[in-house]
């Protein structure tokens, strides 16, 4: 059972005023500063301030901790909305929010109260450190090893594309505690790990796309983590915690294509009916409407594929199917669909003075990140195996 049904008290008209608020708020701050930021790859500071005032960095956290407790349903529903006009920020609130979920779901008592609250905040500011120069997919080749000493783990090793990890304050690290396990998924564990000496923010990584975002490459020299930060307390488990807060963030990805997938056709439906050529606009030519007419069918099958992801998980049930099947389709979405929407813009899709080039360069993230794309058509057919075994 996941801790968002445990604490949901939510009612629908909560969910239009909460849905308002950040409508307005997108509107005023996030559209404005949107193009500036992205070109100049400049942290949005202002918008982390005004997230922590919407209580974003708590969105799903349990109202016991001081979150909102939001269902998965409602928070897709902000993620789709801030993406559909700049998806970046939102990576600022939710590898937070998974490495939250991971700590609420896996943590000891002592851990949930001694960081849940502050991060609820926003005051704690986190991510997830998985993926190393040569590990991405194949997590279980990681090579960051924690060796206990006392009352304190000893962590060596690097850490690459860790988002949040040059301005947030922490990171769930996952490491090997047991280097030779054999599988070795079960020598790995997660570590709650607070910057402090011998944790180093090496690079800053230039990026086509998700520009504004900190992802960061990390060194960890000697770095020192009490050993009452191993999530749950007992060795050997992190892989399976990893797997299990994939979920939310795959339904979380899968948001943040359709949002891509809705901005792109909104921009495309706007400049289709501006912009004419042989004495009419370039909406009245069929060419054109096959492709909005197949865009707006896509934005509208990616929200309902989310939504039902969602609301699986937010019923505790098992939904690594529905939520691959989300993140897949929603994320071929958003590259469909910002595509199309550059045909459409002609040859202003390439200046940089339109909107349309950056939905272009961020939509692919979403096929990458949170389990390729390649990856989730295999879980898929896995678990539909599984779910009809003959
Ligand atoms: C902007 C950005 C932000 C990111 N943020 C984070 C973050 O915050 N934290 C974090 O830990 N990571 C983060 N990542 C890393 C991301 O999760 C990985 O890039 C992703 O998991 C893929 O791993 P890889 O790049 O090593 O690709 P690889 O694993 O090398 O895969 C290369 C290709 O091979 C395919 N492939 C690999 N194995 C198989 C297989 N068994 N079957 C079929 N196909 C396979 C893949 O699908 C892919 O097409 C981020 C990445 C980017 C680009």
């Amino acid at each position: 059972m996941n801790t968002m049904t445990e604490t949901n008290h939510f009612t629908q008209d909560d969910e239009r005023a909460l849905l308002d608020a950040i409508d307005a708020w997108v509107e005023k701050s996030v559209k404005p500063i949107a193009r500036e930021y992205d070109h100049e790859d400049k942290y949005p500071a202002s918008l982390v301030e005004e997230m922590k005032e919407l209580g974003l960095f708590g969105a799903t956290i349990g109202t016991q901790y001081g979150g909102l407790g939001l269902p998965a349903s409602t928070y897709s529903k902000i993620v789709i909305k801030i993406s559909s006009v700049w998806m970046a920020p939102t990576g600022i609130f939710n590898s937070h929010l998974i490495m939250a979920a991971a700590i609420e779901r896996f943590g000891t008592p002592e851990q949930k109260e001694k960081f849940l609250p502050r991060m609820a905040t926003g005051e704690l500011r986190g991510g997830i450190g998985l993926t190393e120069p040569d590990a991405g997919t194949d997590l279980q080749a990681i090579r960051t090893v924690a060796k206990k000493n006392g009352d304190h783990y000893v962590v060596n090793g690097n850490k690459i594309w860790i988002t949040n990890s040059g301005n947030g304050g922490a990171i769930l690290l996952l490491v090997k505690t047991d280097p030779t396990a054999e599988p070795r998924h079960k020598g790995m564990s997660l570590l709650i790990a607070e910057k402090g000496p011998g944790f180093i923010v090496s690079n800053k990584m230039k990026k086509l796309g998700y520009r504004s975002i900190d992802s960061c490459e990390l060194a960890f020299q000697d770095y020192k983590v009490p050993a009452d930060c191993l999530l749950g307390g007992v060795e050997g488990r992190g892989f399976q915690q990893v797997a299990g807060g994939l979920e939310l963030g795959r339904i979380n990805v899968a948001a943040r294509g359709a949002g891509i997938a809705k901005g792109a056709l909104r921009l495309a439906l706007a400049y289709a009916q501006e912009r004419k050529t042989f004495g009419k606009p370039i909406c009245e030519h069929q060419s054109i409407q096959l492709k909005l007419g197949e865009m707006a069918s896509q934005v509208q099958a990616a929200e309902l594929l989310v939504d039902h992801a969602a609301k699986t998980y937010d019923r505790g049930e098992r939904c690594d199917m529905e939520a691959g099947m989300a993140k897949y389709f929603a994320s071929e979405a958003g590259v469909f669909c910002a595509s199309e929407a550059m045909r459409i813009f002609g040859g202003a899709s390439y200046s940089v003075e339109y909107e349309i080039e950056r939905f272009y360069r961020d939509a692919m993230l979403m096929c990458i990140g949170e389990g390729t794309n390649e990856m989730q058509r295999i879980i898929i057919a896995k678990q539909l195996v599984a779910r009809n075994a003959q």
